[in-house]
Order: structure tokens, then sequence, then C-alpha cells
């Protein structure tokens, strides 16, 4: 009888433990997808931009399947009835997957584990989401780490993960079984069509996360270290979303950078400093075993009283990249564009929402999770918790990020500012971070009409940095 490999944030063939497992069966092989936004309680249902990246990445992962001689079957449902109902009709015997160390995924699985149970399948889930185990990594009384260093020293500690599996070279034939469409799902946008960016930017899937890869770190790891923080420059290895989806591994990411340590020694501290930032993607998700609810819940419950404004016009202003601050501007539109935006200009950003603006970091992260195509549930709301000052080892809230000096530091000449916010761009590197204190003749000749061809400051820097300052104080004195 056929076994059946339930795919979930795990869009790849090689590094695959449940695949590989049900290819060494020697039994036919179903591949399937079950989009599910039904199971109760289900996992944060996808943002737009992270629904285009699933249908492409979908794509992909059945053209390799193709290459092996297996197709891939999509159903839409919830997740224990749909995999009982094709382990029924297709007469399959075990129904293998990777598990995902987060507290919806676990309960849905267990409920699938559950319904076939029942009527006689056997089930097996392997890890390999995450480097380390959340059960692993804890204190002596049994709590997860919550501060970064110490946390990172034990993953480190813990040794090498096991090596990537190889992808199966072929999968036994498999009967005709009957799947949606993807388009039936409609994950793509139609009208309007926002995703010209996104494909323009974007080649979701497997086989490009490893060219990504290998690229990175044949050429790009060099100067990672200070490169990283330059949104000017191309110094990361943009593998986020492909990390997100699961079409690459984190092992195999951690396993590829030290065999390139390993090979250019000169290179390990730059390929450690890339490590430890995949070190803080897997703090987040073990944050996020422990607290779920990470998205709307402060870590540290003082924030709790936290006298956030409502302002749906400073909100939007924000969010359109119309904030009059070049370098806040110019991230927000290159995440509409792209659906991802630079580390550096991400915290710039955020801070300016959550302080200058004095907006709640839920409606910040909200509109990341939408907008992004990495949108992650861990790495979103830690990051924004970490810049709130309210999260795990966050950066103090009163440490303002000033996004004048900000834009000046990691864009002096300018370019990234120039390239998103393109009504500045024939403003001198001098002014272009701060085009207000820029005189009238030298507005001109750049063709800046301020207030009407980009806008004036939304508010004064002082003034917000002031007023953030005190509405903290409320709440220390609270
Ligand atoms: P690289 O510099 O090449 O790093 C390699 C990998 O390390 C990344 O792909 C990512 O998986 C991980 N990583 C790097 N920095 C961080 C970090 N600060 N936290 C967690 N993991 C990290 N990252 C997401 O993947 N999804 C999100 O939803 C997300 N939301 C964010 C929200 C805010 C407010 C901030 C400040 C950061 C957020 N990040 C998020 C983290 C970071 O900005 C992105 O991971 C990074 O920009 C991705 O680019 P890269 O792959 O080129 O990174």
């Amino acid at each position: 009888s056929p076994c059946i490999v339930w795919f979930r944030d795990d869009l790849r063939l090689s590094d695959h433990p449940a695949l590989h497992a049900a290819s060494q069966t020697g039994a036919p092989v179903i591949c399937l997808y079950v989009f599910d936004e039904a199971s109760k309680p289900n996992a944060r249902p996808l943002g737009g931009a992270a629904r285009w990246w699933l249908a492409q990445s979908l794509r992909a992962l059945r053209a390799s399947l193709y290459s092996l001689g297996a197709t891939l079957v999509l159903r839409q449902g919830p997740a224990a009835r749909v995999i009982a109902n094709l382990a029924h009709e297709a007469g399959a015997g075990t129904v293998f997957w990777n598990e995902i160390a987060q507290a919806p995924h676990r309960t849905m699985a267990g409920e699938v584990a559950a319904a076939l149970a029942e009527i006689g399948v056997t089930s097996q889930g392997f890890p390999g989401d995450l480097l380390a185990a959340p059960a692993h990594i804890r204190t002596k009384d049994g709590r997860g780490l919550r501060v970064f260093a110490p946390f990172w020293r034990r993953v480190q500690a813990s040794g090498d993960p096991p090596k990537p599996l190889p992808a199966p070279r072929t999968l036994g034939a498999v009967p005709d079984v009957a799947g949606d469409t993807l388009e039936t799902w409609r994950l793509e946008p139609t009208r309007p069509d926002w995703a010209a960016g996104l494909r323009e930017t974007w080649k979701p899937g497997e086989i490009s996360a490893q060219a990504r890869l290998q690229i990175f770190l044949e050429s790009g790891v060099a100067g990672y270290s200070i490169q990283r923080d330059r949104p000017d420059r191309n110094g990361t290895s943009g593998l986020s979303p492909y990390l997100r989806f699961g079409e690459i591994s984190p092992r195999q990411l951690w396993h590829a950078a030290r065999f390139a340590a390993a090979a250019r020694p000169a290179l390990s501290g730059d390929i450690d400093k890339f490590l430890s930032e995949l070190g803080w993607r897997e703090f987040c998700r073990h944050l996020l075993f422990d607290v779920p609810d990470l998205a709307t819940r402060n870590l540290q419950p003082s924030f709790d009283a936290f006298p956030w404004r409502r302002d749906n016009r400073a909100l939007r202003a924000w969010q359109r990249g119309q904030t009059g601050y070049p370098i806040v501007d110019a991230g927000m539109r290159e995440l509409w564009h792209t659906g991802v935006m630079h580390n550096r200009v991400r915290m710039v950003a955020a801070s300016f929402l959550v302080k200058h603006l004095l907006i709640d970091w839920r409606k910040g992260e909200q509109w990341f999770w939408n907008t992004l195509v990495d949108a992650d549930a861990g790495s979103n709301p830690a990051n924004w918790q970490w810049v709130a000052g309210s999260g795990a080892d966050a950066a103090p809230y009163f440490r303002v990020f000033n996004p004048i000096l900000q834009g000046e530091k990691f864009d002096p000449d300018g370019t990234y500012v120039r390239r998103w916010v393109p009504e500045l761009a024939q403003l001198p590197a001098s002014l272009i971070h701060r085009p207000w204190s820029a005189a009238p003749p030298e507005l001109k000749s750049a063709g800046v009409e301020l207030g009407r061809s980009y806008p004036q400051p939304i508010i004064d820097h002082r003034q917000g940095r002031e007023r953030a300052l005190k509405a903290y104080a409320t709440l220390r004195g609270s």
C-alpha cells in the first residue's frame, strides 16, 4: 500500500526527513499539501505577500517532484479530516511529516495522528525545522532562555545538528489521486494585481534557495559583519523567505556555512556572524514555543499599561512611506514593492512607529505580517517586541533611533533612499536624509517641493523623542 508525505513549512526535497523515510519504505509515495485555514486552533492565517509566495513555492515543489516521477496533491480543509480521508481513499498504511515546534502546528499534527489512528493508519513525525529542540535548551528549572547570548552558546554547545539528508533519487509510482488546482485557492492577487514587484524580485523554490546560499557563501559573505548593516549594498543572503517556507533547512545552512568556514578560515568571523543571525531566528522560534501568543501579548506585562496613541492618519502615512523621513519612507516602500525590507531599516521604521508616532507595536507587526514574504510567526512579533522594548532581551525603550542619523550612517551616499524615494533623487547626499534643512534654491534645483512632491516630517524628531520618553516615564511610574 502507498504511504503519504504531508508537506507543511518544508517545501523542499532535500533534507526532508519525512520524505526520506517514505522513500526508504519502497512503497509508492503520495505527496500532499493541505491548505488549512479551518482547523481550530489553527496557525495564524497567512498575510497577502506570504500567500503569493506560497503559490510560487508549491509550483516549484510540484515541478521538482515531477522530475522524480511524482506529483503534488493539493487539498483544502481541516488537516485531520483531509488527511484521514485521503489515507482511506488511497488505502495508505502510513503518513509521514516533519514536525513544527509551535503550539498550533503541534496541536494540528496531534489531531491528524489521532484521526489516522482511528482508521488504523500509522503516522510518524520527524524533527528538522530547528537546529535544536526547544525542549533541550532550558534553564535548570525548565524554562526557556530569554537572553540571546547564553541561548546561542547553549545551542552551539549542543553540537552540530544532524547532517542534511539527500533528496530521494526517485519515488515509487503513485496511483492517480484527485486534488485541487492551485488557482482555486486564490492565493494570488488578481484585481488589483499588486504582486508585480514580488515577481520582479523573487524566484521562490528550493533550487533558487540553494543557488542563493551557494553564491552568498562564495562571494557575499566576505565582510558580512559590517556590510549587513548597509541597506545600500547587497550585503545579506536574502534567504529569509526561503527559510520561512522551508525551501531550505536551517541545518543545510549550518553545515554549508561550517564547510565554507573550514575551507576559508579567513572568513570564519563573518560566517560566525551569519550563523548567529540564524541563531536569532532560532531564538525567536523558541520564544514562540513558550509564548504562543507572542504576536498579541507583551512579554513584559508592564507594557500593558503603555499609553499608545490611536492615530490612523499617522499609521497610514507610515504604511505608505509618507512620513517625511526618507530612510523610513524608503524602507516602507521597499517593503510594499519587494515583500522584504533591509534589517537595519526594519529596526528604524519599527522604532519610528512605536516611539515617534507612539502607535502600538501590534499595528506595525500586523502590517509587516501582511506585506512581508518572510512573515514569520516567531521572528516578526519577537523583533517587534524587541524594538518596542516589551520583548525578550529587548532594546531598552529609552533608546530612540534617530532616523536622520541612522540614514546618514548606514546609507551615507543616499543610494538606498534615491532608489525607493525617487522624488528626492536629485538632492545631494548631505541633504537627502534631511530635506527640510535644505535652502529653498537647493530644493528647487533638485525639483523637490516639500509638502507637495514629498511630505514635511510628520513629527519633529526632537519632539517625538521627548513625547516617547514621557510616555515611557508614565509606565515606569505606574
Ligand atoms: P541575513 O542577514 O542573510 O540573515 C540570515 C538569516 O538569519 C535570515 O534569513 C533570517 O532567517 C535570520 N535572521 C537575521 N536577522 C534576524 C533577526 N533579527 N531575527 C530573526 N531572524 C533573523 N525576519 C524574518 O525572517 N521574518 C520576519 O517576519 C521578520 N520580521 C522582522 C520585523 C522587525 C521589526 C525586524 C527589526 C526584523 C524582522 N526580521 C524578520 C529579521 C530580519 O530583518 C530578517 O530576517 C532579515 O532582514 C532577512 O534578510 P536576509 O535573509 O538577507 O538576512
